[in-house]
């Protein structure tokens, strides 16, 4: 039988798979589970030497001299707002196709996200649109390196430089990746990690970010401890019971249990980074000979983490919108996505900020061809078949 003849899942045909792929999923290995059981039965579950390790270990896998860890993305975004010294009156220039929690800390420090568009190609921020942008307010720059593909870091730094700017990188999706050679998470002023479930790596909940600056690191674990100006353990161990705080932080402290995991799962990264190339490899080999889809680009200095494949809908060839595409692979349980409604499109940010669309043309227009095909690194060959072969089965159905 021709490949593609079947009638969609989506109007009562067999689906290509029995069960739902989902588009990205972690793993816990036998080693992960003891590294948890060991620091539980350790006495010492949170603030201990897990906390330290991991920081060391994340520092060393990307090439920054400190590491401060958060117990979440987001708490880190956060702290890094706080270093940055972003407060009221302050902007930082932002890029809408992420998730909503990159500007959501620019808000949380009382300061104004100014979103600038993307880059066709890439869908990272344009610098020449962040440079439009600057103003005798701004006070950071908050780029993300969407999918795992890393932004133009040197021309954001030498633009950060020239205006003194910060440079605050969001590589929640790009632990592992590199940019001329060099390892993302030493190179911008701030890089923040998170280490969600859905990411490369896991602790659970949790998040980083690395620095090269000791004030800012100073600054960051100010932050997630209240504001006090010792942590606990080291009180602990010189008897002192007095303690100051010298700004409003937050609890935002990582586990040792998050951390015991997350130091074994990242001796797992470089397999887990080469299965995902090998994956995208495979996608982008096949996608080559299917008209109607765009793979994504990666450009020549850059290797990608791969946390998203995000390929692009030739519209014009298709007689469906993207949702469309979308349901019918749904139904043939291929757990496509969409990274990511622009951020300037969401219901508080249209209200807070006066966004009316229209504003970012590339984004807005990008997002309604975006869609993430299922990528982890647990994921078989098969799998990734499975995906292609729906793939090609529904684009043919909407082929002009
Ligand atoms: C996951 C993610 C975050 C938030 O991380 P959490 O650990 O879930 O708080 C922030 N920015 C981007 C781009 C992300 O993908």
């Amino acid at each position: 039988m021709r490949l593609g003849a079947e009638p969609l899942a989506l109007h009562g045909g067999p689906p290509v798979r029995a069960t739902l792929l989902p588009y990205g999923r972690h793993e816990i290995d036998d080693d992960d589970v003891a590294a948890v059981v060991e620091t539980l039965r350790s006495g010492w579950i949170t603030t201990g030497p897990k906390v330290a390790e991991l920081e060391a270990a994340v520092a060393q896998a990307t090439g920054a001299a400190h590491a401060v860890a958060f117990n979440s993305g987001t708490a880190a975004l956060h702290g890094a707002a706080f270093a940055a010294g972003l407060g009221p009156g302050d902007e930082a220039i932002t890029t809408p196709i992420t998730f909503c929690a990159t500007a959501n800390c620019v808000v949380y420090q009382g300061a104004t996200p100014v979103f600038a568009d993307v880059a066709e190609d890439t869908l990272n921020i344009d610098v020449a649109e962040v440079a439009r942008r600057i103003t005798d307010r701004t006070k950071a720059i908050l780029a993300v390196d969407f999918s795992g593909h890393p932004a133009d870091l040197q021309p954001l730094i030498d633009l950060a430089t020239a205006r003194g700017l910060l440079l605050v990188e969001d590589a929640c999706h790009a632990i592992g990746a590199t940019y001329r050679g060099r390892p993302v998470g030493g190179l911008s002023h701030m890089t923040v990690f998170s280490f969600h479930p859905v990411k490369h790596i896991t602790t659970g909940e949790g998040g980083m970010v690395t620095t090269n600056d000791a004030r800012l690191a100073e600054k960051l674990r100010l932050f997630r401890n209240h504001g006090i100006d010792v942590e606990a353990h080291r009180r602990q161990s010189s008897a002192a019971w007095r303690y100051d705080m010298v700004a409003l932080g937050f609890n935002y402290r990582l586990s040792d249990i998050g951390c015991a995991l997350g130091v074994s799962q990242l001796r797992k990264l470089p397999a887990n980074l080469a299965r995902r190339r090998a994956l995208a490899d495979r996608y982008t080999a096949a996608l080559a000979a299917l008209d109607g889809v765009r793979p994504p680009m990666v450009k020549p200095d850059v290797e990608s983490a791969w946390h998203l494949y995000v390929i692009r809908l030739e519209l014009e060839k298709l007689r469906g919108g993207r949702d469309e595409v979308l349901a019918a692979l749904r139904a043939e349980n291929i757990g496509v996505n969409v990274h990511y409604i622009p951020v300037h499109r969401l219901t508080y940010y249209r209200e807070r900020f006066g966004y009316q669309g229209g504003e970012l043309p590339v984004a807005e227009s990008a997002h309604e061809t975006l869609l993430t095909l299922p990528l982890f690194h647990g994921m078989a060959d098969a799998d990734a078949d499975d995906v292609l072969c729906a793939l090609e089965k529904v684009v043919r159905h909407f082929r002009r």
